[in-house]
């Protein structure tokens, strides 16, 4: 059968900013026949993510992310429609997602790889299970449960950076439903800011691209900063950790501001934040969603319930075509994105 793919073209070269001619689109063939145990998939949406920028160097720098190869099939979170089944879990017409779903129109995956959806639990909105429902509502959520150490009572300020992307979206309004009293947001537009306040509930955002940081965060925070969930790290980060209390938790969550530079992850915070980290008891422990998947099921039917109620807003920036997945990408790595960015391959 004759398909549509992308493949890596080349690499950005890891202290290179990448773009969308590192990936290429070409027509491939897919055997006829679906073996035993085998499902074939039409491709509806493909998630596309700033940690796949680590795969595209020949060496990760991380020992649960495999390179992507030159000329094959990138891969990633995906969703899709059965269209044949030999395994035992699956049928026609079922919707299914994974996390190693190729960059291609249809595909014959291992039945071992799928997970089935059911649409009901997002109202149709199937896109949602890349994103909302899906791995970056786990890591805003396990996140703050697992790091943040947030209480309910504890009149507590959170802090998120990279607030207006996936992640951050969500993080600061699960922050808020698990009982902080106070939610404010760091983002790169003006634009960004007005929907954090308008539509997600954030009491206050601030452009990072425009005035002084650590300025509008002593203003917007005058109790001090209580939780920190860190997206971007750099200085934005360096500026947000000055302004922490005593015994207060940052969730490492991502430091999206140093992926195209060749530093160790979590990169070593500069000598006098490190000081404040340890004078004031600061955790800032790593955090890797992959790690709770036990809490997976139980997660998700929370993150869904709270979509359905209207207490979870989401956002996405939706791509048409597989043929544009470079150029989303590289939209999204300069913050092109409001949400979560999603690439819809067929309807
Ligand atoms: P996302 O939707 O792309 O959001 C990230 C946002 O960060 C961008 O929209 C961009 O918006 C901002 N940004 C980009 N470069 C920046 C820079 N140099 N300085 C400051 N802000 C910058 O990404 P996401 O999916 O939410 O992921 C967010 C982070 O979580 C990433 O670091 C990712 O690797 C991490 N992550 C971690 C786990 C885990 O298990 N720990 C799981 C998933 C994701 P503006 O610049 O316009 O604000």
């Amino acid at each position: 059968m004759i398909i549509q793919r992308v493949v890596l073209n080349s690499r950005p070269g890891i202290n290179g900013v990448p773009v969308a001619e590192n990936f290429r689109l070409e027509q491939s063939t897919i055997p006829d026949r679906v073996q035993e145990g085998q499902v074939c998939v039409r491709t509806l949406y493909l998630s596309v993510d700033p940690y796949m920028r680590c795969r595209m160097n020949e060496d990760t720098g991380s020992d649960y992310l495999l390179p992507w190869q030159l000329s094959e099939a990138a891969d990633g979170g995906g969703i899709g429609v059965v269209e044949e089944s030999k395994h035992n879990s699956f049928a026609k017409g079922d919707f299914v997602t994974s996390f190693k779903w190729p960059w291609q129109t249809v595909a014959i995956l291992d039945g071992s790889l799928l997970q089935k959806v059911v649409p009901q639990l997002v109202d149709g909105h199937l896109s949602f299970f890349l994103g909302a429902a899906g791995l970056t509502g786990l890591t805003a959520l396990l996140g703050i449960k697992e790091k943040g150490h947030v209480s309910a009572g504890a009149n507590q300020t959170m802090v998120v950076s990279g607030a207006a992307g996936a992640c951050g979206s969500l993080a600061g309004q699960i922050g808020r439903l698990e009982g902080c009293t106070r939610v404010v947001g760091i983002a790169g537009t003006d634009e960004k800011c007005s929907i954090l306040v308008s539509e997600m509930g954030f009491d206050a955002a601030i452009n990072y691209k425009k005035g002084n940081v650590a300025e509008q965060l002593r203003e917007l925070c005058p109790g001090g900063v209580d939780v920190y969930f860190d997206n971007v790290g750099g200085y934005i980060s360096d500026a947000v950790i000055n302004q922490m209390n005593q015994n207060s938790h940052i969730i490492l969550c991502g430091q999206i501001s140093q992926y195209n530079k060749d530093v160790p992850y979590p990169p070593p915070l500069p000598p006098e934040v490190e000081k404040i980290q340890k004078e004031r008891n600061i955790t800032r422990e790593r955090f890797l969603v992959l790690n709770y998947m036990d809490k997976q099921e139980a997660s998700v039917l929370q993150l869904c319930q709270w979509i359905r109620e209207g207490k979870l807003k989401v956002r996405e920036t939706v791509v048409e075509g597989l043929e544009n997945i470079g150029a989303a990408f590289q939209s999204m790595m300069n913050g092109g994105n409001i949400g979560k960015q999603i690439v819809s391959v067929s309807k």
